[in-house]
């Protein structure tokens, strides 16, 4: 339990109030900020202002999924202030408060570097990873669906990546009846994919495979979709882009071939936010209390 232990939320999204929800059930004492304009009440959780004490008293500060921008701003979907995190708050969190995130901002990881705080991104660990790649598999589809004119069942998708993401990906449009193929590097990748009924290829030659797909699906995060390769793609392949910022593709030449090209970033947060919300929030819960309790040992 987390009986005693003062947790600061910081903005966010849906996702937070099943945060906060868990968190509360653990029986802490959440403290959020950004959630002025909710019309529901809190789960137990008591509406605080962003000032020196609340940090000061913190025994963890949780942000949003995407952490900071790089000028510190975080995003608050439930309030209508703009909200910052300040170099003065982490300044004043005890050193044995860690950062709790999706993923960090060069901003973020400065400053926790400076002042000795831990920090930790939840996306990093390949157990949330895993997890979040189911919305995201079903955003990607939900995508698909809407950008083309034909069923999934008999289409030619191609995913690139047989991370996590591309493997459930992969996995879920073969169940659901397309001709998937999967592009790797790995000899490894390459075996696994051959053994789930995948038509794997090495990426090396993805132009040579790129001449008859209706689907592509990136989900490598280096330019990888180049111009060349978008010029051996048929006009009526659309591109779906899961890689974070600035993804994998030339979407200016994608444009100027008219061929469709979309970055489709953050899907479990906008197709299934309760669910993504609970990823984070078990994981939170999970690592709070042992942290917390390793914290109290050392001290
Ligand atoms: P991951 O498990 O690390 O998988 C990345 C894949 O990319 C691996 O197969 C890796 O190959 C391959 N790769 C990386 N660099 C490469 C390169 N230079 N050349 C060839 N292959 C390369 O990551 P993930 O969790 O699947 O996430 C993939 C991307 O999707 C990330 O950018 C992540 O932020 C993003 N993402 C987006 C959403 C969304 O909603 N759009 C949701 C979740 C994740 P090896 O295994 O051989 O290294």
């Amino acid at each position: 339990m987390l009986t005693g232990a003062n947790i600061v939320l910081l903005g966010g999204d849906a996702r937070q109030l099943e945060v906060i929800r868990r968190l509360t059930e653990l029986d802490a004492t959440v403290l959020a900020v950004g959630f002025d304009k909710l019309s529901t009440p809190l789960d137990g959780a008591v509406q605080a202002e962003p000032d020196g004490q609340l940090f000061e008293e913190a025994d963890a500060l949780i942000l949003p999924a995407v952490g900071t921008d790089e000028d510190g701003t975080v995003t608050a979907v439930f309030s209508d202030r703009e909200l910052r995190l300040e170099e003065a708050h982490i300044a004043r969190l005890s050193r044995h408060c860690k950062v709790y995130t999706g993923m960090a901002s060069r901003y973020l990881r400065e400053l926790c570097a400076k002042y000795g705080i831990g920090l930790v991104e939840l996306f990093e660990r390949d157990d949330v990873a895993i997890y979040n790649s189911i919305p995201t598999a079903e955003g990607a589809v939900m995508m698909a669906i809407q950008h083309t004119d034909i069923t999934i069942h008999g289409s030619n998708a191609v995913v690139l990546g047989m991370g996590r993401t591309g493997l459930t990906l992969a996995r879920t449009l073969k169940a659901m009846g397309a001709k998937v193929k999967i592009g790797v590097r790995r000899d490894e990748h390459f075996a696994r994919a051959y053994e789930m009924g995948l038509d794997p290829f090495y990426l090396k030659d993805l132009v040579v495979h790129a001449a008859n797909l209706d689907l592509l699906f990136n989900t490598i995060p280096t330019m990888i979709v180049t111009a060349q390769i978008i010029a051996q793609m048929p006009s009526r392949a659309v591109i779906i882009d899961l890689a974070s910022k600035p993804g994998g593709t030339d979407f200016r030449y994608a444009e100027r071939r008219g061929i469709k090209a979309l970055l489709a970033p953050s899907l479990p947060g906008i197709v299934a936010p309760k669910t993504a919300g609970r990823i984070m929030a078990d994981c939170l819960g999970r690592l709070l209390m042992e942290d917390l309790r390793l914290g109290r040992e050392k001290r």
